[in-house]
């Protein structure tokens, strides 16, 4: 592994691997069709997986290895399809060029941010690939860190962006469960933080926006997941150092709850190009401009990080 040069950074940074099912010189045999595989700036890759500790060779068979991707069974509205690899580590995406050309315009700025950053939310991406079957279609996929990779399990997960309008889930009560991903509308939590934990929060959180709004990224997300204490058994209380362990009281209605939260900041990959102003006018015609998701990268990211601010407190007890 040698140094990175600005070069390692470039979008014509992308390589071509052909896996013939017979195998090659450099590549295994395997049974399905012949295809080519493309890394895109893969240097700047090997270095992002180190700087992550991710060890070449798990990340290797993980993604590669004999064992099955498990689909997840509803991917979001952008279509996208998602796989979680066995180990549960790696979460793989499917994306569109376009957002391909985002991440990798944005890569120079990223590398530095996560590089300075130890403790960023931004999502962590360990790769970004294409595979293309001979005579057929390319698929662009991006490898990145599953948040909720974790010995607990994860009792609730939403998905806040800080607008209101269409956040709800359509999902009628008795259906909501675990795998639901609830939005902005169905969070009737306020979650309190010591106060050392809330004020790294809050500047980190600042500093992602920053990073987010000076690359026009709009659209983001902050994932969150909740493990409720009350509700372990005891092999669930067995928990590697490396995971993201907030360990807070929570409050809905006067009911208060000791959960355990996983979260971070995912789908940083929409900038807010030609479509997304297209639908803020449409949609302003309709309903209160400030209640649409998609808005300018300012204005997102000051929504964004007033809405955290109101549902994250410091826990004066
Ligand atoms: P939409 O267009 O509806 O916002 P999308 O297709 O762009 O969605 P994402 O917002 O990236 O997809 O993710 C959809 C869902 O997948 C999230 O709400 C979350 O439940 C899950 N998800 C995405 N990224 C991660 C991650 N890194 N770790 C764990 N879960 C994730």
């Amino acid at each position: 592994m040698r140094e990175l040069r600005q070069s390692d950074f470039e979008p014509k940074e992308k390589f071509w691997t052909r896996f013939p099912p017979e195998g090659s010189k450099f590549t295994p045999p395997h049974q399905s069709m012949d295809f080519r595989w493309k890394d895109y700036c893969p240097m700047v890759f090997r270095h992002l997986r180190e700087l992550f500790a991710i060890d070449p060779a798990d990340y290797m068979l993980a993604i590669c290895g004999d064992d099955a991707l498990r689909e997840l069974s509803s991917p979001g509205k952008s279509g996208s399809f998602f796989y979680l690899t066995q180990d549960d580590r790696f979460m793989i995406k499917t994306v569109k060029k376009s957002e391909v050309k985002v991440l990798i315009r944005m890569l120079p700025s990223y590398y530095q941010h996560v590089c300075q950053y130890k403790n960023t939310l931004v999502t962590k991406f360990f790769g970004v690939h294409c595979v293309k079957p001979v005579g057929g279609q390319k698929t662009r996929f991006i490898v990145m860190g599953n948040l909720f990779c974790s010995e607990y399990r994860i009792h609730r997960r939403f998905d806040l962006k800080g607008s209101s309008y269409g956040r709800i889930t359509d999902k009628p009560e008795e259906e909501i469960d675990e795998t639901t991903t609830l939005k902005d509308l169905d969070l009737d939590f306020v979650f309190r933080l010591d106060r050392s934990w809330f004020q790294e929060l809050i500047r980190q959180i600042d500093r992602d926006c920053e990073f987010l709004e000076a690359e026009r990224i709009m659209d983001y997300s902050l994932l969150i997941g909740l493990h409720f204490r009350d509700d372990y058994s005891g092999d669930e209380m067995k928990m590697g150092p490396h995971l993201r362990n907030h360990s807070t009281p929570s409050r809905s209605g006067g009911e208060v709850f000791d959960v355990v939260l996983y979260f971070g900041i995912i789908d940083i990959l929409q900038d807010y190009d030609i479509s997304k102003k297209l639908e803020h006018a449409y949609k302003s015609l309709q309903v209160d401009p400030s209640s649409i998701s998609a808005v300018d990268p300012k204005l997102y990211s000051k929504r964004f990080r007033d809405f955290i601010r109101r549902i994250f407190r410091e826990d004066k007890r």
